[in-house]
């Protein structure tokens, strides 16, 4: 007898999935490997936090998703697959034309993301060349989505130009923008890093509000770690161009497996509870990631190195239901391998 494929039972595919990537940058002094062996998904409607310190390939991962990378990129290896579909093996005008329909992006820096020579009306009008709606109707989307992310007066202030603009209301336009298309993957690289603490905090709520309004899945790029605990469902955690431990936010916060994740938290200007006039750091820099490596990555500056840090690449070991870390230590506790 067959038994019947009953598909709701299935666990639904991640929006992204993203196996065993690998990407080296070309440059005058080596092949730089900027990511190595990354894996990583997005569910649907999730939010998913990327930490870690500058030089750990953040950006390069979100930049490496969206396509818009410098020419001196080359992925080695891996697959980056957006809604079943690997966007490396696309064509270039396929994969450009997914670009501000299901997949939007917020930058860093919100001036250099705006044109500054035209005005937001015709910015938000432009975003829009994949809707079969009139110039008026467009318009009217525009001036509903600005006063959502909190433009006051839109009706009258969508005809102005970037620069009438302040840092934090370029960004809510540069959040608007992104929304306007109702993409299904939304990637904000670093949204905050150029607004003060006090328009950081509102720019995260209004992120956190919208992305359940419109359901869509966020790639959350940033070194803020309160930032990630208050937007995301999961944290991924890099070091070097490598992944080495993602989770749950409680998971990661509450009971990190990596002495990298441990390090980081402990350095986290928000989470000290005594008056110090010194922050802590983590002692080290990030090594340079020309040429081969030989053991753990992060073997140069952890506390508990031990010799097998030095000779053998860690794996995955599975820590909880949906943790995992690259460390030996975990091997040591003899914790089930995934
Ligand atoms: Fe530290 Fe070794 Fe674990 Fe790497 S594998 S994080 S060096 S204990």
């Amino acid at each position: 007898m067959m038994i019947p494929d009953d598909q709701s039972s299935r666990p639904a595919s991640p929006l992204l999935e993203i196996r065993g990537l690998n990407l080296d940058f070309g440059t005058p002094r080596g092949r730089v490997h900027a990511l190595r062996n990354v894996s990583l998904d997005i569910p649907a409607a999730q939010v998913v936090g990327i930490v870690g310190e500058s030089g750990s390939g953040k950006s390069t991962l979100a930049y490496a998703v969206m396509g818009l990378l410098s020419e001196n990129a080359e992925v080695t290896a891996g697959n980056i697959l957006f809604e079943g579909r690997d966007l490396l093996d696309m064509p270039a005008h396929a994969r450009r034309g997914l670009l501000g329909d299901r997949l939007s992006m917020i930058f860093q820096d919100p001036m250099t993301a705006l044109n500054p020579v035209r005005s937001i009306e015709n910015q938000m009008i432009d975003i829009q060349h994949h809707e079969q709606r009139s110039r008026s109707e467009k318009r009217t989307r525009a001036i509903d989505m600005l006063h959502r992310v909190g433009i006051p007066d839109p009706q009258s202030r969508i005809g102005g130009y970037p620069h009438h603009y302040s840092g934090g209301m370029r960004q809510r336009v540069c959040i608007a923008m992104a929304l306007l298309v109702r993409p299904a993957l939304l990637i904000a690289d670093e949204p905050t890093t150029a607004l003060d603490a006090t328009l950081e905090v509102q720019i995260i709520h209004l992120l956190k509000d919208l992305q359940g309004e419109f359901g869509c899945s966020v790639l959350f790029v940033s070194h803020h770690l309160g930032a990630v605990a208050e937007l995301c469902d999961r944290v991924v955690v890099m070091y070097a161009g490598e992944v080495v431990e993602q989770g749950t936010v409680r998971d990661i916060f509450h009971n990190p497996g990596h002495p990298y994740t441990r390090a980081l938290l402990e350095c986290d200007p928000g989470r000290i509870r005594q008056k110090t006039r010194t922050l802590p750091t983590i002692s080290g820099e990030v090594p340079s990631l020309l040429g081969y490596k030989k053991g753990c990555i992060f073997s140069a500056r952890c506390p508990q190195a031990f010799d097998r840090c030095h000779r053998e690449i860690p794996i995955e070991y599975s820590i909880g239901l949906e943790q995992t870390a690259r460390c030996h230590l975990l091997d040591e506790k003899r914790v089930v391998l995934v």
